[in-house]
């Protein structure tokens, strides 16, 4: 298990400035099997105010669930991860690199790239979206002219901050889109209930999606009674019983599948068929990382066809450093999942370091 510290190329921030971010702190781990086949995960919360997950809960929730894992057969990842669940109720994040490590082995077991043990790779590519931080008009136009520039088309800008101004910002940055142009405004988590209806109200003409417009569910599913905007769900679906009452009580058109979040690609491949059923178009990326977890991210895209898959963030375009080589191909703003066996993506163990820590199944 390696602990990396992954810098931002610009500062960043959520609702309206009132959570900053200038570096991520990830954790890639190493499975090593008896036959010889290596699996790699890797899994990095944004910062500790984004949701309920940080980067040393990452460490010491392998630490706790590695005696269980280790011994286990990592192609059997039902097992596994029951086990996991045993061992360690709750905490999904936690679980999310293993779990991402046992599909890169068995997928490489089974000597096929993983979009095809997601259910097989659909035609084309997977558009992805830009993550535009909070910030005054001027700023955010700014920071889309420099995605525009890497070939984004899409863009999650990031409001919830005061409401008047949100009001005015979300109208301004929707006069300035060009053509063909997509956006999604994300909260964030940013509003009470009734300044969420007074926003949206304000601007029912926008017809944009609106992200995770408050705290929890309950609140979401007040201010989805009485506006008319097709909303998000993302930081509200950690659990599988979220998902199923997100279908229930109708809360969305859209919700954001995060891998770690949700406990990895286990339970984002289960998450994925229900949105499918009910019709839930999803947003499928993660809470950040590196080019191994982009390049996971991307196979559970590739996996899922249009227009059920809306569109992908991949964090590692912002930072400055990259320790992975191969990999989903990326291109401005669409991406390709690699065609190599298993994830495809290669941590540079020199530029890693040394290990945290080493578990070893006891002899
Ligand atoms: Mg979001």
């Amino acid at each position: 298990m390696w602990a990396v510290d992954l810098p931002m190329a610009r500062p960043y921030s959520l609702a309206g400035g009132r959570s900053r971010y200038r570096r991520l702190d990830s954790t890639i781990v190493r499975l090593d099997t008896d036959e010889g086949i290596v699996g790699w995960g890797e899994g990095c919360p944004w910062g500790s105010t984004y949701e309920a997950a940080f980067a040393r809960g990452v460490r010491a929730g392998v630490e706790e669930l590695a005696p269980t894992v280790l011994g286990l057969d990592p192609s059997r990842i039902d097992v596994v991860y029951r086990a996991m669940d045993r061992a360690l109720p709750g905490h999904p994040y936690v679980k999310s690199p293993l779990d991402m490590a046992c599909w890169d082995i068995a997928s490489k077991a089974a000597g096929v790239p993983l979009c095809d043990m997601l259910g097989g790779r659909t035609d084309g590519r997977v558009r992805l979206h830009s993550s535009v931080p909070s910030g005054s008009v001027s700023e955010i136009m700014a920071e889309i002219d420099i995605v525009r520039e890497q070939g984004y088309s899409f863009h999650s800008v990031k409001v919830g901050g005061d409401p008047e101004g949100d009001i005015d910002r979300m109208k301004s940055i929707d006069a300035r889109m060009a053509d063909g142009e997509e956006l999604t405004f994300d909260v964030n988590r940013g509003w009470l209930p009734a300044q969420a209806v007074a926003a949206l109200d304000a601007t029912r003409e926008l017809r944009r999606v609106v992200e995770q417009p408050c705290n929890d569910l309950d609140q979401h599913l007040q201010v989805r009674r009485l506006v008319h905007q097709p909303l998000a769900v993302d930081e509200s679906l950690v659990t599988m019983r979220d998902m199923l009452r997100i279908i229930d009580t109708d809360a969305c058109e859209v919700v954001g599948l995060k891998l770690s979040r949700i406990g990895g690609l286990t339970v984002a491949r289960r998450m994925r068929d229900l949105c499918m059923e009910a019709g839930i178009r999803m947003n499928i990326e993660d809470t950040g990382g590196t080019g191994l977890q982009a390049s996971a991210v991307v196979h559970l895209a590739q996996a899922t066809p249009e227009p059920l898959r809306r569109a992908t963030w991949l964090c590692h375009d912002r930072l400055t450093r990259n320790p992975v080589e191969g990999g989903a191909v990326t291109e401005g703003g669409w991406a390709v999942a690699s065609d190599e066996p298993g994830i495809g993506a290669h941590p540079d163990e020199v530029a890693l370091g040394d290990p945290v820590a080493v578990f070893a199944l006891e002899s």
